[in-house]
């Protein structure tokens, strides 16, 4: 399928990237490089990356129909995109929580440039049945804000605690309503915490700042960080602090895969499912991995996997941070048959690890 990938050079964007390659896809990666870093997308992959935010409504809508300059003698060149993965995002819950604004232009206001480009009656009218062209959105779990109960399964209710989380509900609400008055097909993928890295280190995860928790606990193990701070330990949990559900950045990416295939008419989910005859336009499932790790209990695996101790303080907690957070992936796993391939927490860390110490 040709597909266009916003946000294709971030940590799971690119990931993502690569399992589209593996699996025969032809992906353009259409990234502002705020996040994102271009070697992988121009050096290891060697496929068309764009640079540009999604809002550029002149230019994404050459990309979408293959007559950007860049996909001139590529198997875009003229052509309609097939899908949209759309990952381009800002996604530090801390920094939404200070500047609101940030999140909602980015977040929603670009997206909804992209949405209508991809729902203009102009491509409409060019595809079958008067469709949109279908995306899979990277929603999150922080849209279900401090949840009632744990696992969270897809119909727990959804009220999020920082901008982040409703930037991402916002998008949500959008592409629902467009599943209606557009014939817009969609996946909503609400991942939880993506970790780890690729197994042979290609590539990896790498924030600037880095504020996510497995990094910068390695970080702190191998010298590269001073002191971890643990954003509070008095949460009603077993050791006090936040629990988290990890899912490792390469599962994340093959579900994105398998996800495309619900844009396939005869595909096997489709026949399973019936989503096409039933018009069912808008699929909604959770990505985890059903279990849950503190932050002692991350800070425990670094130090036995780097043989190095960690030093920490603990501080306030941080706004915006729910004490725990388990997903319910069995909607996920039933539909698709998905069987994730690392699902235990110290293979992930082991894989960041060897990601984090590849260059030092
Ligand atoms: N965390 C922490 N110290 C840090 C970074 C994160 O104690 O320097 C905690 C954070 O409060 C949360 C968990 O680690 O409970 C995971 O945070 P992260 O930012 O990695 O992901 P999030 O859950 O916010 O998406």
């Amino acid at each position: 399928m040709r597909v266009l990938v916003t946000g294709g050079a971030g940590y799971i964007g690119s990931h993502t990237v690569r399992a589209l390659i593996i699996a025969g896809h032809d992906p353009i990666v259409v990234d502002n490089l705020i996040c994102g870093h271009a070697d992988v997308i121009t050096k290891i992959f060697r496929i068309p990356l764009i640079v540009s935010n999604i809002g550029n409504k002149k230019l994404l809508e050459e990309v979408i129909n293959g007559k950007h300059d860049l996909l001139k003698g590529t198997v875009h060149e003229n052509k309609i995109i097939e899908a949209v993965l759309h990952f381009a995002a800002f996604a530090y819950v801390g920094e939404s929580i200070k500047n609101p604004i940030k999140y909602y232009s980015n977040n929603v206001q670009e997206s909804i440039s992209l949405l209508e480009s991809i729902c203009s009656p102009e491509i409409r009218s060019q595809r079958v049945n008067n469709s949109s062209i279908p995306i899979v959105f990277s929603s999150s779990c922080a849209t279900y804000g401090v949840p009632s109960r744990n696992p969270i399964s897809e119909e727990n209710s959804q009220k999020p605690i920082s901008p982040y989380g409703k930037s991402k509900l916002m998008v949500e609400e959008i592409i629902k309503d467009l599943a209606k008055s557009a014939n817009l097909k969609s996946v909503i993928l609400r991942y939880f915490n993506a970790a780890g890295a690729a197994e042979d280190s290609l590539i990896g995860e790498k924030h600037i700042p880095e504020t996510h928790l497995i990094p910068l606990v390695i970080n702190t193990a191998i010298g590269l960080n001073r002191e971890l701070t643990i954003f509070g330990d008095d949460f009603n949990t077993p050791d006090g602090t936040c629990i988290r559900d990890y899912i490792h950045v390469v599962d994340l990416a093959d579900a994105h895969v398998l996800a495309l295939d619900l844009f396939v008419e005869n595909s096997k989910i489709n026949n399973k499912l019936n989503t096409f005859k039933n018009k069912e336009n808008c699929n909604i499932y959770n990505l985890g991995n059903g279990k849950g790790v503190s932050v002692l209990e991350i800070i425990k695996i670094v130090e036995i996997i780097t043989k190095k101790k960690v030093t920490y303080k603990v501080s306030e907690r941080r706004e915006g941070d729910p004490p725990l957070l388990i997903a319910s992936a069995e909607k996920f796993i039933r539909d698709f048959e998905w069987k994730p391939k690392y699902t235990n927490i110290e293979e992930m860390i082991f894989h960041a690890y060897k990601w984090a110490t590849k260059s030092i």
